[in-house]
């Protein structure tokens, strides 16, 4: 029986690295499967997972509109008129850019296509608020794990802190900033608040910021 799986971890997790080994997994012992990304991260170009330690392969990229779950009908239309096999597996990463409604679709092609389908994507963003995509995720994956990394004081990082180009903590601005390994910083909760105290002038008071959750 198929299963949507949610992996989650901070900014470094080592996310895009496991799907990519997956998908060389699945390639070496000849099961189908399909990478798939939301367009909104183009970070690599158009169509390319990534990972820090220098791997990569195409994917299909899904714009927020696209229903995934027609998507992949038609996909595995295309296949079989191929005289292929449809996929057992789909992987998707930064699967906390996919709206709310295609986790949905996601779930739908689990459950009504029989595809085992595996998200991989943040938590929250760099004010510590739940992504859409996660969100969803969170309450519908039939499977939820997380992928640990260390903050540099040793306490488990969860924060995905946006640095500014003088190393400084950035405590508003847009929600979705696409960057590289320097712009984001995986932090503990409690450097977190010392570094936004210190953007905010309380350098002294370690005094715990507000996030605006709105
Ligand atoms: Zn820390």
């Amino acid at each position: 029986m198929a299963k949507l799986y949610f992996i989650y971890g901070p900014m470094s997790s080592s996310k895009s690295a496991q799907l990519l080994m997956n998908a060389y997994s699945f390639e070496e012992r000849g099961i189908p499967f399909l990478c798939i990304k939301p367009s909104i991260d183009n970070r690599d170009g158009d169509g390319v997972i990534s990972s820090r330690a220098g791997m990569s392969r195409e994917c299909v990229s899904i714009d927020t509109d696209i229903d995934v779950f027609e998507f992949m009908k038609n996909y595995i239309d295309k296949v079989s008129f191929a005289g292929l096999d449809k996929p057992k597996w789909v992987l998707v990463d930064e699967s906390q850019f996919l709206t709310s409604k295609q986790v949905y679709e996601l779930s739908d092609v689990v459950d009504y296509l029989d595809i085992n389908v595996i998200c991989y994507g943040l938590r929250t963003d760099f004010l510590c608020r739940m992504f859409d995509g996660s969100k969803t995720l969170m309450e519908i994956a039939d499977d939820i794990n997380e992928l640990k990394v260390s903050c540099k004081c040793g306490r488990k990082a969860v924060v995905n802190a946006r640095i500014d180009s003088d190393g400084n903590v950035v405590v508003d601005g847009d929600r979705i900033v696409i960057g590289g390994n320097d712009m984001y910083m995986s932090v503990c909760r409690k450097c977190y608040k010392e570094m936004a105290a210190k953007a905010n002038g309380n350098c002294d008071r370690n005094e715990y910021v507000e996030l605006d959750v709105n």
